[in-house]
């Protein structure tokens, strides 16, 4: 060890989880290398919505995205990264989603959030017609950040700290307690962070298979918009209230059983049907999910119909310009939300087991570094 303040901190992936733990350890005064196989981190941080949805979420997890919040506004300052505080807009079209935001609002209300009416939620979405939006809940408190080049820019900010290495293209391929084996040799450090995101079992078998890890695949779109949209807030729709946390209760359920009835399609597909709005007036959107022990590359071309029917439906378009298709990966178990294990002495593992990395990760960070 350096000194009794100062470590060595080996980190093993750039994506956020990774360079969360190297932000957090280089603001702690240790020293920081960060090991990423690739060229460029090009895996689950970069090809997700960039929505930082601290007010869906419950628990635990909300407790680390309202953590997360001012660190991602401070890697605005700092790294120059693209995010701002976008909020979320929920938006119902059928009287059963709109139950699940009476619920929301009545039971968990998160911040300054308020019910907005068919015309002021066609407003926010600068939807200038007739729109299926009956309500929509507005949450303020969210962000949006630009995930293409959000991760690149944290890195760019670690390697250029007087304590910070960051060695793309290296991978690491054996974990010791004080020691980091890679191909092209090997790293000495007092503490190891592994947030390899899904691969996480390339190096910890024993461990991916008690949290059970397996590979969420889903299918995204970056689209023109139909309309100038303005840079409006991150849109969920009826399909996200199956999904997060703060929607949870009897009026969900609800909803559960008429999708069922009605779009059972979008169950099939286990679509979680919004998009975030980019600087450049694009629109990411998505998304399918489908578990697997090793994912297949292969993206169903109905899936994303079922995806942009929807999100037309919703947004009143004809139709849209696909610019951009992709298959995301992410780690998924349906033991816990985010998986933290010491392997070994000296040893910490981290990876996010449900899909809000970009909500949560930076918290994570922090908090490993604060237990060091
Ligand atoms: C389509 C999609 C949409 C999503 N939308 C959102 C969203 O809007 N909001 C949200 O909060 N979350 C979202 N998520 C989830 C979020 O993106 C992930 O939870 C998060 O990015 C995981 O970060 P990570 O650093 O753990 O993993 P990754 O980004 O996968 O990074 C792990 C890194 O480790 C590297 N690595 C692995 N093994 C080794 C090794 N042996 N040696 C060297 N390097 C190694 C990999 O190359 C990789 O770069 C979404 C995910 C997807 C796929």
């Amino acid at each position: 060890m350096t000194s009794t303040q100062t470590r060595r901190i080996a980190i093993v992936g750039a994506g956020i989880v990774g360079l969360a733990h190297a932000v957090a350890a280089l603001d702690a005064g240790h020293r920081v290398t960060v090991v990423e196989q690739d060229a460029a981190a090009v895996l689950a941080s970069v090809r997700n919505f960039g929505h930082v949805g601290a007010s869906v979420q419950t628990g635990e997890l909300r407790e680390l995205a309202l953590e997360a919040l001012p660190i991602w506004m401070s890697l605005v300052e700092r790294a120059g990264v693209e995010a701002r505080r976008s909020g979320t807009l929920v938006a119902a079209r059928t009287a059963a989603e709109e139950a699940v935001l009476d619920e929301l609002l009545a039971a968990r209300a998160p911040e300054g959030a308020r019910l907005l009416g068919a015309a002021e939620a066609a407003d926010v979405l600068h939807l200038g017609g007739p729109s299926r939006i009956r309500a929509a809940a507005l949450l303020p408190g969210d962000i949006t950040a630009d995930p293409r080049t959000a991760v690149a820019r944290i890195a760019a900010w670690v390697a250029a700290h007087e304590r910070g290495e960051v060695r793309f293209g290296e991978t690491v391929t054996g974990v010791g307690t004080g020691r980091v084996e890679t191909n092209r040799g090997g790293i000495e450090a007092d503490h190891v962070v592994v947030a390899a995101g899904h691969l996480v079992g390339r190096l910890f078998p024993e461990l991916a298979e008690r949290g059970g890890v397996r590979e969420c695949s889903l299918q995204m779109l970056r689209v023109r918009a139909p309309h100038p949209m303005g840079l409006g807030p991150a849109v969920l729709t009826g399909t996200s209230m199956l999904r997060y946390g703060a929607f949870a209760g009897p009026a969900a359920e609800a909803l559960r059983g008429e999708l069922r009835e009605t779009r059972p399609e979008l169950l099939e597909i286990d679509a979680n049907v919004m998009l975030t709005q980019q600087a450049d007036g694009t629109l990411l959107v998505g998304d399918t999910h489908a578990a697997f022990d090793s994912a297949p590359p292969f993206m169903d071309e109905r899936w994303s119909r079922i995806l942009l029917d929807d999100l037309a439906d919703l947004l009143g378009a004809e139709r849209f310009d696909v610019l951009e298709r992709w298959q995301g990966l992410y780690a998924t178990s349906d033991r816990q939300d985010v998986l933290r294990a010491e392997p070994l002495p000296g040893v910490t593992a981290v990876s996010v087991t449900t899909g809000v990395g970009m909500t949560v990760g930076l918290a994570l960070g922090a908090r490993t570094v604060a237990a060091l």
